[in-house]
C-alpha cells in the first residue's frame, strides 16, 4: 500500500461536514471507480504535493465545486506513473459518495468511499494494479474500524441494496477482468493482519533431562580431549585414582586416564569399558 493523506480541507463536503459535525461510524466499505478517462490522480487531488504532479486545469476537487461529490479516498497513478492512494477525507467524516435509495444513505449509514481513477478500461495491467492498492487500502480501513471484510460493496450493490444511486461501478469495468465483489472481499480478507500463531510451547527439559542429555554429550574415552577430561581426571584423582601421583589433569584421556577410570569402574561395580558415558557419569554425580 502506497497511502498518502492530502485532506480536502477547501471542499464543501469537507468545510460544511465539519461545520456541522457530520460525523459517521463507519460501518464498511463502498468501492467506486470515477468513469471518466483519467488514470491520474492530480486530475481529482491537489494541491500538487511534489508527487502528484501539477493539474494544469487547477480542476482537482479540493475547492468549492457545484457537484456535491466527494470520496474519502482516491487510487489511481502519480505523476511517476506509480500507484498510490491518497486520504482525502477524515474516515469518520460523512463523504459525498453513495447517493440513496429506498432503504437509505450509504453516505449517512456510515460507509467509507474509496474512488479508483478508471482510464480507458482497456488497460489490465493499470486495472490490477490500482485493484491491488484498492484492496491494501480496503484492508487497513477494515482494521481500523474493525469491519468486515465480507461487508464490503461497490456503487452497484448499493444501488441493488438501495441505499446508493444507480450506477455500475465498479464490476462494469473490474468485472471484465473477473473481479467480482465476492472476489474483493476475499482479496481484501487475505490482506489482513492474521492473529499472531500461537507459538507451539517446546517443553522446558526437566532438571534430569538436561543432565542426560550432558553425560550423553559429554560420553569421554581414550583420545577425548577436552576440558571436561580434565574435570573427570581431577575428579578421579581426588578419590584416590592417581597411580601413585602418576595423573595428572591435562584434559587428554590417555592410556593413564583409560586404566584410572576402568579401576574406578571396576569398584564401583559398573560395566568396566573405561568410556565415561551416562553411567558412570551418574555413578560420578552421585
Ligand atoms: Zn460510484
Amino acid at each position: 500500500m502506497n497511502l498518502k493523506k492530502l485532506i480536502f480541507a477547501n471542499s464543501d463536503c469537507y468545510k460544511e461536514g465539519m461545520a456541522k459535525k457530520q460525523f459517521i461510524k463507519p460501518v464498511g466499505i463502498m468501492l467506486h471507480s470515477t468513469g471518466a478517462n483519467n488514470p491520474w490522480l492530480k486530475r481529482y487531488v491537489g494541491p500538487d504535493d511534489g508527487l502528484l504532479g501539477k493539474n494544469r486545469y487547477g480542476n482537482h476537487w479540493n475547492k468549492h465545486r457545484t457537484r456535491r461529490v466527494c470520496y474519502h479516498a482516491f487510487v489511481g497513478k502519480l505523476n511517476d506513473g506509480s500507484i498510490a492512494s491518497y486520504q482525502v477525507l477524515p474516515w469518520d467524516l460523512r463523504g459525498w459518495h453513495s447517493g440513496s435509495g429506498k432503504n437509505g444513505n450509504g453516505n449517512s449509514l456510515g460507509y467509507i468511499g474509496i474512488c479508483i481513477c478508471e482510464d480507458n478500461l482497456k488497460d489490465k495491467a493499470y486495472a490490477m494494479a490500482a485493484y491491488k492498492e484498492a484492496c491494501e487500502l480496503s484492508a487497513h480501513i477494515c482494521e481500523l474500524y474493525n469491519l468486515d471484510p465480507m461487508k464490503i460493496i461497490d456503487h452497484a450493490e448499493g444501488y441493488r441494496l438501495r441505499i446508493a444511486s444507480n450506477h455500475g461501478d465498479v464490476r462494469h469495468w473490474l468485472g471484465k477482468y473477473g473481479i467480482t465483489l465476492d472476489r474483493i472481499r476475499q482479496d481484501v480478507k487475505a490482506l489482513m493482519a492474521k492473529p499472531e500463531p500461537k507459538p507451539t510451547p517446546t517443553p522446558k527439559p526437566t532438571e534430569e533431562e538436561k543432565v542426560k542429555e550432558w553425560q550423553k554429550k559429554n560420553t569421554l574415552k581414550l583420545g577425548s580431549k577436552n576440558p571436561v577430561v580434565g574435570y573427570l581426571q581431577a575428579y578421579l584423582m581426588s578419590n584416590g585414582y592417581t597411580d601413585d601421583n602418576k595423573m595428572v589433569a591435562d584434559d587428554d584421556f590417555g592410556s593413564l586416564t583409560d586404566k584410572m577410570l576402568r579401576q574406578y569402574q571396576e569398584d564401583k561395580k559398573l560395566f568396566v569399558d573405561g568410556i565415561c558415558g551416562p553411567q558412570t557419569w551418574r555413578a560420578i554425580m552421585k
